[in-house]
């Protein structure tokens, strides 16, 4: 394969496709740092940090020490006061606590919402994907008269509320940087809130997934599961899928379920899993109560999926019910796989692992939200089946780097969604009707 020829020609794509998006949507003067214009607030519920106060450490009632902004955000920050894209004294996020974000958990629900200063309303469903009442709910919906949004966020009953907010130019990130340790002093953890437009992106793309395979997906015919029978599925009937999605010490903190649940929430929206062509449902069951034994292990930063079957072994997995197991990774990891940010052992296997934290590596893999995001839906997918492919491109202007590419690129390059003939793809970029044609089996392992 030429590679720098096949790159040169994706990046010559992506310059087309960014001035005919640019043509189309013309950069609002909003989305720029405009001087204290939050990005994103709840009126009511939303409390705003000035950031020069916590750079500064002057008196206040913030744990300084524990914030938590991840680098990359940091990094890209810099980068924008550094190039004069933002005065030296801002940021390109906001800090900012909630106050009992979302009140009422019920099935639907109206947000009203600000977005660059201006207000909107969010139109909400719940996502039923959980078997556990723990407090933490996942929402689902669009803003309310613009077309091609798309909403997902996570609350919990300590103040946290993440997930992101996207529309036609425009994708912004909620996270939590400080585990509710800090809400035992102050009621509120901070979270940061950023547009990914304005985050470092890599420069060139890089392997992504440790997983050796590099082919299209062959031409497929739909596969008839199982007979007819009471408990028979087609192939666009909704399969539930049980996943246990364990982390070690390093990504630990008492709010990562909270963090875990968001990326879930995600790979299950209707971009990805929960997809009319995909169908499939992750429910998760979290389980930490091996974090110190996998920290403590010498290979789990050079060989985390063989440390995670060996404290989860499948005896484990069948006893607890669940199909699949994901380890949520805090380690950059290094030897033989040093430039993975995930691993499976791909179909007919149950594990998989992403990389929660940024590789030092290069800024390819950021380790932000939605990086981890990415590597989650890609590893598990491999699990159902899921083939690496090439990018996909047709016309002149359309590239879609579909979330099965080994290469990751990034946001808004590399997307959070399968191939399929019916969006991204065509007869030989079609991993939808794998996974549709695996996700039976998949869930019969208990
Ligand atoms: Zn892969």
């Amino acid at each position: 394969m030429n590679f720098t020829k096949r790159r040169i020609e994706i990046l010559s794509l992506l310059l087309l496709f960014i001035v005919a998006v640019m043509l189309i949507f013309p950069v609002s003067a909003e989305t720029a740092d405009s001087d204290n214009v939050p990005i994103f607030t709840i009126p009511g519920k939303t409390t705003i940090y000035d950031m020069k106060m916590i750079t500064e450490k002057s008196e206040s009632s913030i744990d300084y020490d524990s914030l938590k902004i991840p680098e990359s955000v940091i990094a890209s920050s810099d980068a924008k006061k550094a190039s004069g894209e933002i005065a030296k004294d801002s940021e390109i996020y906001d800090v900012i606590c909630f106050n009992n974000p979302i009140p009422d958990r019920q099935a639907e629900i109206t947000l009203p919402i600000t977005l660059y200063g201006k207000d909107y309303l969010l139109l909400l469903k719940r996502m039923n994907f959980e078997n556990i009442d723990d407090g933490i709910d996942s929402y689902e919906g669009v803003i309310s008269g613009i077309d091609d949004s798309h909403v997902v966020l996570t609350a919990d009953m300590d103040n946290i509320l993440c997930g992101f907010i996207s529309y036609p130019g425009e994708y912004i990130t909620i996270s939590a940087i400080q585990a509710s340790e800090n809400s035992r002093t102050t009621g509120m953890p901070l979270h940061i809130v950023y547009s990914e437009y304005d985050m470092l992106q890599p420069d060139e793309p890089i392997e992504f997934c440790g997983v050796k395979d590099q082919i299209q997906t062959p031409p497929l015919y739909e596969k008839i599961v199982k007979p007819a029978g009471s408990n028979s599925k087609g192939p666009y009937d909704t399969v539930y899928v049980d996943v246990l999605v364990v982390t070690d010490n390093a990504f630990y903190s008492s709010s990562w379920v909270t963090t875990a649940q968001s990326y879930i929430a995600t790979a299950n929206s209707v971009t990805s899993y929960g997809r009319d062509d995909v169908k499939v449902v992750l429910v998760p069951l979290y389980d930490a109560t091996h974090r110190f034994q996998l920290s403590a292990n010498s290979s789990i930063t050079t060989y985390p999926l063989e440390t995670l079957a060996y404290y989860y072994p499948l005896s484990t997995l069948d006893f607890l019910d669940v199909d699949l197991c994901i380890y949520l990774g805090g380690y950059d990891i290094t030897g033989e796989w040093n430039v993975a940010q995930g691993l499976s052992w791909g179909y007919d296997t149950r594990y998989a692992w992403s990389q929660m934290v940024i590789d030092w590596s290069g800024p390819v893999y950021n380790g932000n939200d939605y990086s981890r995001t990415y590597s989650i839906i890609h590893e598990i997918g491999h699990c159902f089946g899921a083939v690496h492919e090439q990018t996909y491109t047709w016309w002149l202007l359309n590239v879609r780097n579909t979330v099965m590419l080994s290469e990751y690129y990034g946001y808004p390059f590399s997307l959070l969604e399968f191939s399929s003939p019916s969006y991204n793809g065509d007869a030989t970029h079609n991993n939808a009707q794998i996974i549709r044609n695996n996700k039976t089996s998949v869930s019969l392992y208990t």
